[in-house]
């Protein structure tokens, strides 16, 4: 498994499984399918409402704790210094863990104007021990400069809207310059019509390679990491088998002239 070092020092496997609106019951089975696939990273987030079903996965997997990096979300709801306390210790509670992998934000939620508290209650877990990394999700160029600029800590990670349609290279970019590794949600345009595009399609079918795997190898090779979600057993497994074929650049760039500049998910400047 290909892994990428953020901030910290800390390893995180460049492809995991999500695990977003997979009711609770049935994110045990799919975890545990994962597992067995060799996933070793998992998304999920307190508003899944699948954070137990996650954990249960996990420890009834046979896999050593250490071996699963696992992330999960603080929701909007839960801002501010003592409510973000309040709802880690929830969220472990429920995963059944000691200590957490990666906690995010979940979205910045612009308008409650309380993101930095926050965020400084998730400086003082990681400085406690009880969460190996922390990062955002949804966050923009701007809300990430108030970050640093306000406590002098950057996120390991900023989870966005990421796919050959909507790719985002602004906050890439800005990513990139402080050091914020990028994790793509929705990396598979959620199983649409980016599946059948031609130019998808053509690549997908010289490698031997379906299109999801070939726009998942694209996010790899530009650097993204990716959690890509699936229920199906033959898909889990698909979506892994993607680390034995190689885009020349010729594709790489291909795929990167799709960007169509339009969100599947809410403009993190106006959810709240
Ligand atoms: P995705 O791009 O991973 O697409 C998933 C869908 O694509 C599946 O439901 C299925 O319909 C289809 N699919 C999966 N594998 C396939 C295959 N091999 N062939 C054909 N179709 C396939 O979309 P997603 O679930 O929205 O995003 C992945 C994960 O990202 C989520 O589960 C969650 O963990 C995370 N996420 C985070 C946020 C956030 O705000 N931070 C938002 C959305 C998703």
């Amino acid at each position: 498994m290909n892994t990428v070092k953020l901030n910290n020092g800390v390893v995180m496997p460049q492809l995991g499984f999500g695990v977003w609106q997979v009711p609770d019951a049935e994110a045990t089975p799919a975890v545990a399918e994962a597992l067995k696939a060799g996933y070793r990273s998992i998304d999920t987030a307190a508003a899944y409402g699948n954070e137990a079903g996650t954990g249960a996965a996990i420890a009834q997997s046979g896999v050593d704790r250490d071996e699963v990096f696992v992330t999960t979300k603080l929701w909007n709801d839960d801002h501010g210094f003592d409510a973000t306390k309040r709802a880690f210790d929830a969220s472990l509670q429920k995963l059944g863990l000691d200590v957490l992998d990666l906690y995010l934000i979940h979205w910045p939620t612009p308008a409650r104007d309380n993101f930095v508290d926050t965020w400084k209650a998730f400086v003082e877990l990681q400085k406690e021990g009880r969460v190996r990394a922390i990062g955002v999700s949804n966050f923009q160029p701007a809300h990430l400069k108030r970050l640093i600029d306000e406590t002098g800590v950057a996120p390991a990670v900023n989870q966005i809207e990421l796919h050959p349609y909507f790719q985002q290279a602004d906050v890439r970019a800005f990513n990139a310059e402080h050091g914020i590794v990028t994790e793509a949600w929705s990396p598979l345009g959620q199983g649409g019509e980016l599946l059948t595009d031609p130019v998808v399609q053509k690549i997908a079918l010289a490698h031997g390679k379906s299109a999801a795997q070939v726009v998942l190898r694209w996010h790899l090779q530009i650097g993204n990491v990716v959690i890509p979600k699936s229920v199906t057993p033959s898909r889990i497994q698909e979506n892994i088998d993607v680390f034995d074929f190689e885009l020349p650049d010729a594709e790489v760039e291909a795929l990167s002239t799709l960007d169509r500049g339009g969100r599947i998910g809410p403009n993190p400047d106006e959810l709240n």
